[in-house]
């Protein structure tokens, strides 16, 4: 049985496989597939970086794949303390919907893997109403469907998804306050 490379998840390190191993893995070693044992050292050298990356284990971490951060991150120089108080505050996260894209974000710092919490129709409605159809920044009115939801403090900085935090902004003024 050949096993291809993306199908490796490293779901030993929740699910208690002894020696890290895709349970078709081991039927693949013990059946001499020539296939198997590079992939074997392979997967035994990604075990090893998580483990010394990432010690502690939560369920979430089964759905990573490990093997695409392990090809573009096993060189990095990376603090696994840093790494952890990191991921222990971005667990705790509400506005953090998902938890299993957490490993990506402390190392790219792309927040798109996060899918943070948006705001909600009425949270949008409310802030419109309250601007009274003016863009936040440039003063100018738009209809609510041409406007964009915006968190005044940006998450990144610790602002929340709450209706406090959420400001409307035209489409323009929010693409270049994006890029800032
Ligand atoms: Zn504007």
């Amino acid at each position: 049985m050949k096993i291809e490379l993306h199908e490796i998840r490293i779901r030993d390190l929740v699910d208690g496989y002894s020696d890290g191993a895709d349970p078709r893995f081991y039927k693949a070693l013990h059946q001499h597939d020539p296939n198997a044992t590079p992939l074997w050292l392979y997967f035994q050298k990604v075990i090893s970086w998580v483990k010394a990356t990432f010690p502690k284990t939560r369920p979430p971490m089964k759905h990573v794949d490990w093997g695409c951060l392990y090809n573009k991150f096993a060189e990095a120089p990376l603090d696994a303390k840093m790494l952890e108080v990191e991921i222990a505050r971005l667990v705790a996260d509400s506005d953090v919907q998902r938890k299993s894209g957490i490993w990506e974000y402390v190392l790219d710092g792309d927040e798109r893997h996060l899918n943070i919490r948006a705001f909600d129709g009425n949270t949008r409605l409310e802030a419109y109403e309250r601007q009274h159809g003016l863009c936040a920044i440039c003063r100018e009115h738009f209809e609510l469907e041409e406007m964009e939801a915006d968190h005044i403090t940006p998450w990144r900085q610790g602002g929340r998804t709450i209706p406090d935090n959420c400001q409307m902004l035209c489409r323009d003024c929010n693409r270049r306050k994006g890029a800032k």
